[in-house]
């Protein structure tokens, strides 16, 4: 992962101004912090969730169900996958449990984002191997701070 140091003490910059461009050319770069894989079928939900992630400065990839989800795990080496449950195909929470039974991904971060809200499909959820569990429907403003809690330190 690129990294910087935003206020580095040897940047030789004397005055504010000049630190305050350097810093607006740097967020014009859009240097992702963390990758999210984010696995919806449903379009406008998926459309909502990954323009919240990208605001806030994520490199988001989608797939559309679960077997497209597995094999862009591959490729695209998240460090956080959303997902929801009622997918197409291979259910959700049998993506999950993929994923957990997984060498190279049993520890990555998953945060379940499910229509089913009650109690027991919460905790079914969470017994599978997800870290957060959000309800649909839900605020993009609280998924992404949940998100970003799951996410390594920037
Ligand atoms: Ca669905």
């Amino acid at each position: 992962m690129m990294s910087y140091r935003r206020h580095s003490c040897d940047s030789g910059f004397s005055g504010s101004a000049e630190v305050a461009v350097v810093e607006q050319k740097v967020q014009a770069l859009a240097i992702p912090w963390a990758r999210v894989l984010l696995v919806e079928d449903e379009v406008d939900i998926r459309e909502l969730i990954h323009y919240s992630l990208a605001q806030a400065g994520l490199d988001v990839e989608e797939a559309s169900d679960g077997a497209e989800a597995l094999d862009k795990l591959r490729s695209f080496a998240p460090d956080l996958v959303v997902l929801d449950l009622m997918l197409p195909g291979m259910p959700g929470l049998e993506v999950c449990q993929r994923l957990r039974s997984r060498a190279e991904t049993a520890r990555l971060p998953i945060m379940v984002v499910s229509a089913k809200s009650n109690a027991s499909d919460k905790a079914l959820g969470l017994a599978m191997g997800a870290d957060d569990y959000v309800t649909k429907p839900f605020s993009p403003r609280d998924l992404l701070m949940r998100a970003i809690a799951l996410l390594p330190p920037r």
